[in-house]
């Protein structure tokens, strides 16, 4: 049975078939029909003002109006999509008519996979709908911990803060025992409010979410926040304590899920769960088939990113100031864009990458819209995270890629051989007849072998 609580990018609702299709497409480097999970950033307006937005530097103001997101939606319905994440860009509950948008959603049978909000404008209208069309995941990003640490960090009136929690509080009354949506609310921490963690965890409690999440603010494209602000590894002994305190608290619940992607924190999370007994969550387990070489990213056959001015992108980690859209929906349809120079070029670079993860790795240069993490092993963790569980897929798509790898072993080697051939033969024209009669009479054979083994021996000799 589906574990709302387990996130999946919307793969959970996949068909094998679907799966199947994709597999054959990465193989062979061709588009298939269309997205089946889209990010819709609807709306790049924002209700609060986070010091750490990391939207701030994009940001357009803009927001797509509904007629164009409901056409949006039909057209990507006819090209398979089966869910979507509402988030931004700005808060997508703030987006004029987002009422509208989660009717049209709900009216196509799209799953909203997730939310992502603030929670300040999370209204009656908006909180029934999203119990009542089963959206599986809302993120309440609530950050601070009282009104004052609210203004500080959201940079708004500190009466903000109750709001939204009043409305997560109003939304959590509304589903009752049903287990959708599940409501993770997170926190992040800085220099400022880390001493006020357990505090934190106390007030996130007391709200009844599924999960609590403790983060921290990290730095932001062009390095825009002062380095006094984050904490840094020379904070790791004094948050140990502190950390140590919201396990033992959370040992009977198990809400907790904390994550330092920095330098030494990591070990410290590790060293402190040893000495509370506090487990991890396990919330992206891997399959035994799942191998690193075959763990590329493939969103470019799988998921799409519209920002609110209806840029493309191929992911929101993506969403960069200096990543030229892949297109953008008010210049043609999504379709166009799928099948377009662009988002092929994309595919084309994440099928190297999939099917040569080592050479890949060493001339990232060659890469036009792929960046470093895309590249890299282990830099980006949304590539693979919430797929690598499916064990039938990773199978499957781990001897698809080795069918590939081997066919263009053959067809390096075969060339190979080729243009040693033409080399001698350009020394010693006497036997030009010689290849071309041998080419002639071995191309029976050739084309045999090819029809039997898809080997490339036919055009690569
Ligand atoms: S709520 Fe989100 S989108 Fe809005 S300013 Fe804060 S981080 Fe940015
Ligand atoms: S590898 Fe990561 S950053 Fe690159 S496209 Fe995939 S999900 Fe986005």
């Amino acid at each position: 049975m589906e574990d709302p609580k387990r996130q999946t990018l919307g793969w959970n609702l996949v068909e094998r078939e679907r799966k199947r299709e994709l597999i054959d497409a990465i193989a062979s480097g061709a588009a298939n029909r269309g997205p089946a999970y889209v990010e819709l950033d609807l709306n790049d307006r924002c209700n609060v003002a986070c010091y750490f937005c990391n939207q701030q530097d994009v940001r357009t103001q803009s927001q797509i109006p509904l007629p164009r997101a409901v056409e949006l939606i039909d057209e990507l319905v006819l090209t398979g999509l089966r869910s979507v994440r509402l988030s931004g860009g700005g808060d997508p509950l703030f987006h004029k008519e987002i009422v509208g948008i989660l009717d049209h959603l709900a009216e196509r049978n799209i799953v909203i996979d997730n939310v992502t909000t603030n929670g300040v404008a999370l209204t009656d209208d908006i909180a029934t709908r999203l119990v009542e069309n089963e959206a599986r995941e809302l993120i309440l990003s609530l950050n601070a911990v009282d009104g004052e640490d609210y203004h500080r960090m959201m940079r708004v009136k500190p009466g903000l803060f109750d709001q939204a929690l009043d409305n997560v509080r109003h939304l959590i009354e509304l589903r009752g025992d049903a287990p959708k949506p599940a409501v993770v609310v997170q926190f992040l921490l800085d220099q400022d409010n880390l001493e006020r963690v357990a505090e934190m965890y106390d007030l996130g409690r007391s709200l009844r979410p599924d999960r609590i999440a403790i983060n921290m603010v990290l730095n932001i494209p062009g390095e825009r926040i002062a380095s006094g602000r984050l904490l840094t590894p020379g904070d790791i002994d004094r948050a140990r304590p502190l950390i140590e305190e919201i396990f033992y608290r959370d040992l009977d619940a198990q809400l907790v899920q904390i994550d330092f992607p920095a330098p030494g924190w990591q070990e410290m999370l590790a060293a402190a769960r040893v000495a509370t007994g506090h487990e991890p969550l396990d919330l992206f387990p891997t399959a035994p088939t799942f191998k690193d070489e075959n763990g590329g990213c493939f969103f470019a056959w799988y998921s799409s990113a519209v920002s609110g001015n209806g840029d493309l992108y191929p992911c929101c980690l993506l969403m960069q100031p200096d990543l030229e859209p892949l297109g953008n929906i008010r210049d043609a349809s999504f379709a166009e864009q799928w099948n377009g120079p662009r988002y092929q070029t994309m595919r084309d670079e994440m099928r190297q990458v999939l099917l040569d993860p080592e050479g890949a790795a060493r001339e990232p240069e060659r890469f036009k819209i792929l960046r470093e993490p895309c590249i890299q092993p282990h830099s980006c963790w949304l590539k693979n995270i919430y797929f690598r569980a499916d064990e039938e897929f990773y199978q499957e798509l781990g001897t698809a890629l080795d069918g590939v790898r081997e066919k263009e072993r053959v067809r390096a080697e075969a060339r190979e051989l080729k243009q040693r051939a033409r080399s001698f033969i350009d020394r010693h024209p006497r036997w030009n007849s010689t290849w071309d009669l041998a080419r002639e009479r071995t191309r029976p054979l050739r084309t045999w072998i090819a029809r039997r083994t898809g080997l490339p021996v036919t055009e690569e000799l």
